[in-house]
């Protein structure tokens, strides 16, 4: 296959160097009403949401139109959805995304929902043609070159970033790809990657550390000697928490990337400069002000709940129109010292988690991004004690962190003292911390809920 010149700056040299330029705010103008009339006439939930705006598509004519008529949508919305159809999957599916995309489906993958409840994740035919789209661009820019091989190590059985990442990494040019899953354990993926000389992991990056500690028992040699040349990693905070990221490209002797959240994934500045927004011809990224419902100017700077809309709405999954998933974003719009394009975006925090201690803005993510930054002295586990419902907080917010083994009880008070320095400085937040012994806290294999509640 060809694969064109080697050393070129970008996967797609039309596009990419147009990313957050007004000549693409123009082009997805164009596809923005394309897209809407598209929703408008294939999608029931979509069409709805027209309609109980009381406008139609071509009343929407500029960007300011849009964020007026129709208001974002998000989880609750999606819970009115299945209290009307129940788990008909089916049901639910044809509601959300129509039949003409059902007709297009091809494989099924689910997220973990807040309702408890499975959330379907379809792949349309159409969306993992986009995704193949997004997927070149962004292994381009981490340094993925013919001959190298991937191991992936997220989960695989019914995971939204398992299966379909070999789908979205088909056809881009000598790439092999070694499907590992997290389900084979820790000892079997050490084997796997040292077997079949796999250079690019890809998993979250408490499996990548894990495997630090692991692989002198497994293999009898430091992570180091597997000859790992890029850490892509995701669906949790580590990639951009300085002190991890460190650790990690230092034990493995590679690059760590950042990917998730969206279209697009981190650079290899090396200071953390956010995800670059690689997909402006695919979607259009948002904020939103998350108490007024408005749109937040997009400045250098400015935060807000992220909200998106596919311009490719055949292949569209939940950013189909004006979606948000909760997630908090902070949005760089000026070019970034490592001289790639696209606008770039830090995941803050989900707006549901937000927690207000004298009135300042303290998110769950957050406090866990400082304590993991001491990937020496801390485990990682913590709670968050709250003894009223949230979110207001009566000071001091209270912790429970643990230790690690490394750590005797005597250093203690010089660590509380970085601890809490570091929170200081960073979240406006001055804790109460109650040291654990490592290994208290119960580890979840899935999503930790890292908040106690005193008060149930
Ligand atoms: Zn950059």
């Amino acid at each position: 296959m060809d694969m064109g010149n080697l050393d070129r700056k970008y996967w797609d040299m039309d596009i990419e160097p147009k990313l957050n330029t007004p000549e693409i705010k123009e082009m997805q103008l164009e596809k923005l009403k394309v897209a809407l009339k598209w929703q408008y006439e294939n999608t029931p939930f979509n069409r709805k949401r027209f309609d109980k705006a009381g406008v139609k598509p071509e009343d929407i004519q500029s960007f300011e139109d849009y964020a007026k008529a129709i208001p974002v949508a998000g989880q609750a919305d999606l819970r009115g959805v299945i209290e009307e159809v129940g788990l008909d999957m089916d049901a639910l599916m044809r509601e959300l995304f129509g039949q003409k995309r059902m007709d297009d489906l091809y494989l099924i993958t689910t997220t973990s929902g807040t309702t408890g409840i499975p959330t379907p994740y379809p792949n349309f035919h159409a969306g993992i043609r986009e995704m193949q789209t997004l997927f070149h661009r962004v292994a381009w820019r981490m340094g993925m070159r013919p001959g190298d091989r991937i191991g992936l190590c997220f989960g695989l059985s019914m995971h939204a970033a398992g299966t379909p990442q070999i789908l979205w990494l088909q056809n881009y040019p000598g790439l092999t790809i070694v499907p590992i899953g997290a389900e084979a354990g820790t000892e079997k993926i050490l084997q796997f990657l040292q077997l079949f000389k796999v250079n690019i992991f890809t998993g979250t990056p408490s499996l990548a550390l894990h495997l630090i500690e692991k692989c002198p028992e497994v293999l009898g040699v430091p992570v180091k000697a597997l000859g790992i040349k890029l850490l892509m990693l995701g669906a949790e905070p580590g990639a951009g928490i300085p002190e991890v990221r460190h650790k990690l490209e230092t034990e493995f002797g590679a690059k760590v990337f950042d990917g998730g959240g969206g279209y697009g994934c981190s650079c290899d500045h090396p200071i953390y400069q956010g995800m670059h927004w690689l997909a402006d011809d695919l979607c259009y990224y948002e904020l939103i002000d998350p108490n007024t419902g408005e749109s937040v100017p997009m400045e250098n700077g400015a935060t807000g709940l992220m909200a998106a809309t596919s311009l490719n709405p055949e292949g569209a999954v939940w950013f189909d129109m004006r979606f948000t998933l909760n997630d908090i974003h902070q949005v760089f719009t000026d070019p970034c010292p490592c001289g790639k394009s696209g606008l770039r975006y830090k995941i803050v925090g989900r707006a549901d988690d937000m927690l207000k201690v004298k009135g300042v803005p303290v998110y769950p993510a957050a406090i866990e991004g400082v304590i993991h930054s001491f990937p020496e002295e801390l485990t990682g586990a913590f709670r968050i004690v709250l003894d009223e419902p949230p979110p207001r907080v009566v000071p001091p917010l209270k912790l429970k962190i643990e230790f690690s083994d490394k750590m005797r009880e005597d250093d203690l008070p010089s660590l509380e003292e970085k601890v809490k320095n570091k929170m200081k400085s960073l979240l406006k937040v001055n804790p109460a911390i109650q040291w654990l012994q490592p290994n208290t806290l119960e580890r979840a294999t899935k999503k930790t809920q890292v908040i106690e509640k005193t008060y149930e």
